[in-house]
């Protein structure tokens, strides 16, 4: 099947069909078998010793690597056009893999303040308060800020572009730009837009990050994450940290996300096409006072989207002209939406990310503690959208 490979490669339906899958290595089976081992045997002692483990046919031990964990981390290097993959076991552990392994003691690391939560908590109560690091967050719809912002100790600016509860945007190309002026590298969280519709990697960003619990695996029943990268070096050592830090996902896992990524593009289109959907409704309803949707025309940030994404994927978020109780109100009403957090799965969801906290950071983060967060699942627009009236309706 080599040969056809390269051919693939650029072809994102290609890619998740049969990408980097060699069937005659095993029996000819359609789908991969799960490499259910921790270790494998040689047959001389030097054979051991001498292995490149880097090699692609090379297999020595279930922390350093597995042949069904391989055959997805080379699909989404093809997606993301880059030259390496590595998956983790979590989103969580890629993106501390990727702190650590870019920073040291007195980095300092730029970040957004609309990032994912538990990555500013693994910042201010890891990096700082174990590696006397320093972080500097900023609100990223400006280059000025990260002009200001980025100093000679700045090794990380950390992008989540759109981010995941107001759905702000950074200017991509603009940040790694400034970042490589002063030797920072960037990352940036795109599990929002998939492979499908954003490419950081050619816009010069250095390491994308996903947490496959969301719309690579697509069925919520598995948790991973994923880094990659063009520089195969930088690929390789975060291969090497992932090795000592001992953060690479289970095979069960990985052949989920295999699983998912075959359907990756048609259940984007359908998310894609549903929420946007749903947020015109939502938009156009008397009770609501603001929707935060990349999709809609009225996002500020619109026409930077259509720059450096493709499309938008189920999740948006809404603020009802009422009180917070009106707004816990509305979630409660819903029957389709189920109230839970995580998103990028079949089933449509609602939460209140910021029900808890305080009215500074609220402000802080640029929106009220009723914000209301859905992810528009698959079934279907016309269902979403009539449970979301009856749910408005009494209030
Ligand atoms: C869920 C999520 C993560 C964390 O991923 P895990 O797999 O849960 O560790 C990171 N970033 C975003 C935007 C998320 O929604």
């Amino acid at each position: 099947m080599t040969q056809s490979n390269s051919e693939y490669k650029k072809d994102s339906k290609l890619i998740t069909a049969h990408y980097a899958e060699n069937y005659e290595h095993y029996y000819n089976a359609i789908v991969p078998p799960i490499f259910m081992n921790s270790l494998n045997v040689f047959e001389h002692i030097d054979a051991y010793y001498d292995c490149d483990t880097k090699d692609i046919n090379t297999y020595v031990y279930g922390r350093v690597q597995n042949p069904t964990v391989r055959i997805v981390e080379e699909k989404i290097a093809a997606l993301e056009h880059g030259a390496k993959a590595a998956l983790f076991a979590s989103g969580m552990a890629a993106t501390t893999t990727a702190i650590l392994s870019t920073c040291k003691m007195g980095s300092n690391v730029v970040c957004l303040r609309n990032a994912y939560g538990p990555v500013k908590t693994f910042l201010d109560n890891y990096c700082v308060k174990h590696m006397g690091m320093t972080v500097t967050y900023v609100k990223g719809d400006l280059l000025e800020e990260y002009e200001q912002a980025v100093t000679d100790k700045t090794d990380l600016i950390m992008l989540e572009s759109p981010s995941s509860v107001v759905f702000s945007l950074q200017d991509i190309r603009g940040v790694v730009k400034i970042a490589h002026q002063h030797g920072a590298k960037t990352i940036i969280d795109n599990t929002f837009c998939t492979p499908i519709y954003q490419q950081p990697l050619d816009m010069g960003v250095d390491l994308v990050m996903h947490t496959l619990s969301k719309y690579m695996g697509g069925h919520s029943d598995l948790i991973g994450g994923v880094l990659a990268s063009k520089d195969e070096d930088l690929m390789n050592y975060m291969l090497d940290q992932r090795e000592l830090i001992g953060g690479i996902i289970g095979p069960v896992e990985a052949w989920l996300v295999l699983r998912g990524l075959r359907s990756l593009e048609v259940r984007v289109a359908q998310h894609n096409q549903t929420a946007l959907k749903v947020a015109k409704y939502l938009e156009n309803h008397p009770k609501v006072k603001r929707v935060y949707y990349p999709g809609l025309k009225s996002h500020p940030q619109y026409e930077l989207m259509k720059t450096q994404q493709t499309g938008n994927t189920g999740l948006l978020s809404f603020e009802i002209n009422g009180t917070v109780e009106q707004a816990k109100a509305v979630v409660n009403n819903l029957s389709i939406f189920k109230i839970g957090v995580s998103w990028g799965g079949f089933e449509s969801l609602a939460c209140m990310p910021q029900l808890r906290l305080d009215e500074k950071t609220c402000n802080w983060l640029g929106a009220g503690q009723g914000i209301i967060r859905l992810h528009c699942g698959l079934e279907g627009a016309e269902n979403l959208i009539a449970d979301l009236a009856s749910a408005l309706e009494k209030i």
